[in-house]
């Protein structure tokens, strides 16, 4: 009887999931087994630990991924606080499990586990199969090498646009049955938290792959609202006026490529126009963000990021920060979204360019701080879009304007001219 240990990490599905095809295709036995770890890419700034809304939509995410392997009588071994390259090979060695598949990942931490777990588990004789999953494209699709990879957003959409192809979803595969008494194994069990929604909240669902499916559905087919999401995507307010996909496909309740074929097909059997397409856009701005990470590894979580030329001009004020973490600047945008990210674990994205602009450019402090702080509460936190996204706001990433400086008091007027966002957090 052949074994193998399936490593979720940030792939939380069954369906467009090369590691878990492949794992039971090939198989007789699978183990699916996640580590619940906090992997911190900066921990300078803030208290290390999850954000109550980060926690809970995780902890969703994992109880639905799990209540779908036990239909097929399967069971989510969940780990916690042990080193995931360790307790991997033990697993190994005691199920005599001869191969782990898992997804690849593409920020600097992430790739370091997975070279220690290679190396490792060639020494024991266990063979380890890292499989794309989270991106569109597969590497081999794209028209360059990942190091030549366009330091400019426009030129990489451009050739992407025009040379590869976005490859259909696979099948969801049939799970065999594992019962960890059969190994003497014992999960930590997925304790899901009691963390209460605010009635405020642009993200009112639950994680998981059902959650994620239903929001698809809802946001396409039910409502349509996706027909209108070029003029409304700079919104703050509800949960209309964007997607919201973000935290699924952070956590890989769903793919992108799923969102993707969903997409055409809504486009073929109801409507095509501008905002449709801009949806496809804002994908491909994501798509662009893990090549990134993948072709700059470390660099993206320093300071100088990917301008090491330019000099560093922000310093660190731990009670300036503080009046910005807790929403007390006195900047009635600024503390809006940040009383937000804190109560919901969700901010817009006008609002992230602006606190995240207010930061560095108005209040001097070091970009990573604000980085290190959305790590802790986003429910959507994605090192690669994380770290990408605060790089180029604060001018050392790949932009090319100099200086992306938001001036918030009009951005407050442009897109809360009625303050009902101001007053909704206030
Ligand atoms: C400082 C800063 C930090 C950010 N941190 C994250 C993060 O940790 N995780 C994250 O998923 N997004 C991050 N973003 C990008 C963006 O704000 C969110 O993806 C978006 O607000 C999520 O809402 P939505 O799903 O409704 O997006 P929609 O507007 O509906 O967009 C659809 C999808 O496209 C992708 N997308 C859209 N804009 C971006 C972008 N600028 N960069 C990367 N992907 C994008 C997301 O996957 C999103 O779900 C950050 C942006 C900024 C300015």
């Amino acid at each position: 009887m052949s074994t193998c240990i399936l490593w979720f990490r940030n792939n939380l599905r069954l369906g467009d999931n090369t590691p878990v095809a492949e794992a039971y295709s090939r198989f007789d036995t699978v183990i699916p087994v996640y580590f619940d770890e906090d992997s911190w890419h900066n921990t300078r700034w803030v208290e290390e630990g999850k954000g109550d809304h980060r926690k809970r939509f995780l902890m969703e995410s994992l109880s639905d991924l799990n209540s779908a392997l036990q239909n097929d009588s399967s069971e989510l071994l969940v780990l916690r606080g042990v080193d995931p390259v360790k307790a991997l090979l033990e697993l190994a060695t005691k199920t005599r499990a001869t191969a782990i598949y898992a997804p690849k990942e593409f920020a600097y931490n992430e790739r370091q586990v997975e070279r220690k777990l290679t190396d490792k588990a060639k020494e024991q004789g266990v063979s380890v199969h890292l499989m794309t999953e989270r991106t569109l494209y597969l590497e081999s699709d794209l028209p360059f090498s990942v190091n030549d990879i366009p330091e400019v957003f426009s030129r990489f959409r451009g050739k992407v646009e025009k040379r590869s192809r976005v490859q259909p979803p696979i099948e969801e595969p049939e799970v065999s049955s594992f019962d960890p008494f059969d190994f003497d194994l014992s999960s930590d069990g997925i304790h899901l938290g009691d963390v209460a929604q605010d009635e405020r909240s642009a993200v009112p669902f639950a994680g998981g792959t059902s959650a994620a499916w239903e929001q698809l559905d809802f946001y396409l087919w039910e409502s349509e609202h996706v027909l209108a999401y070029k003029q409304t995507r700079n919104g703050m307010v509800g949960r209309n006026y964007s997607s919201k996909f973000s935290a699924f496909l952070a956590l890989g309740c769903i793919s992108a490529r799923q969102i993707y074929d969903e997409l055409k097909r809504f486009e073929e059997e109801v409507e095509s126009n501008e905002s449709t397409y801009w949806l496809f856009f804002e994908l491909l701005w994501r798509e662009y963000f893990q090549w990134i990470a993948l072709k700059h590894g470390r660099d993206l979580f320093t300071a100088h990021g990917l301008q090491p030329e330019k000099p560093l001009k922000q310093g660190f004020n731990a009670r300036a920060f503080e009046k910005w973490t807790s929403g007390n600047t006195g900047d009635p945008l600024v503390d809006a979204n940040m009383k937000e990210l804190v109560a919901t674990g969700f901010m817009s994205n006008r609002g992230r360019q602006n606190v995240a602009s207010y930061l560095v450019h108005d209040m001097g402090i070091d970009w990573r701080a604000g980085a290190a702080f959305f790590e802790k509460y986003l429910i959507d936190y994605d090192p690669a879009s994380n770290y990408g996204n605060w790089l180029y706001n604060a001018g050392r990433g790949n932009d090319p304007r100099p200086f992306r400086k938001f001036n918030t008091k009009m951005q407050a007027e442009r897109y809360d001219p009625n303050g009902e966002f101001v007053e909704t957090w206030t």
